[in-house]
């Protein structure tokens, strides 16, 4: 038997901290998206002025925004999902690339992150390349 286990580098009470503010984070997320999602299905902006076409543009482009918003909302809860998982399993706070540690100040601001910040780091900057080189 070797000592190596995937143990969270994070203690219990860190943990459940953070676990706390994924599940607070959720809730302001999904509280968004049904805000938002019933303002599309009745577009403020659209109405009376309907035949405005610069307000009907006006009210679409709002819609695009809010959409979008919306969007990256799901991504996020999605993302949140994916945490928790990692919480249950023991591997929160474990770089998925290095296997070190992401480190407690990063995770208190970036919450799902899934690397360290110098693996993230090399990962964007592969990402751009890769974008670069298309
Ligand atoms: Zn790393």
């Amino acid at each position: 038997m070797t000592s190596v286990q995937l143990i969270s580098p994070l203690t219990a009470g860190q943990l459940a901290e953070l676990r706390e503010r994924l599940d607070a984070r959720e809730r302001s997320l999904r509280e968004q998206v049904s805000l938002r999602g019933a303002s599309l299905e009745q577009p403020a902006a659209v109405g009376q002025a309907a035949n405005d076409a610069a307000d009907l543009a006006a009210a679409r482009a709002h819609d695009d925004v809010q959409n979008t918003l919306i969007e990256q909302h799901l991504l996020e809860i999605a993302a949140i999902g994916r945490a928790r998982e990692r919480l249950q399993a023991g591997s929160y706070g474990t770089c998925v690339q290095c296997g070190g540690s992401i480190g407690r100040a990063r995770l208190q601001v970036h919450l799902i992150a899934l690397r360290c910040a110098e693996c993230q780091q090399a990962h964007e900057s592969a990402l751009a390349a890769a974008v670069r080189g298309r």
